[in-house]
């Protein structure tokens, strides 16, 4: 499964620039993350302020 990006995202975008497959961009509201690109290498999780990004 893919890591998914909850409601608590502030949109700060340290996520997308942390992704090395680039699955991550700016959705509706919060960044969203391709579920067919990421490799749930973890690194978004680690890297937001919120703790948004999660495993599914
Ligand atoms: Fe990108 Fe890794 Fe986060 Fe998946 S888990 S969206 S590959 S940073
Ligand atoms: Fe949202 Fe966290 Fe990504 Fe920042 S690092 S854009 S708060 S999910």
């Amino acid at each position: 499964m893919a890591y998914v990006i909850s409601d608590d995202c502030i949109m700060c975008g340290s996520c997308e620039a942390a992704c090395p497959v680039g699955a991550i961009s700016e959705g509706d509201g919060k960044y969203v993350i391709d579920a067919d690109t990421c490799i749930e290498c973890g690194s978004c999780e680690a890297t937001c302020p919120v703790g948004a990004p999660h495993a599914e």
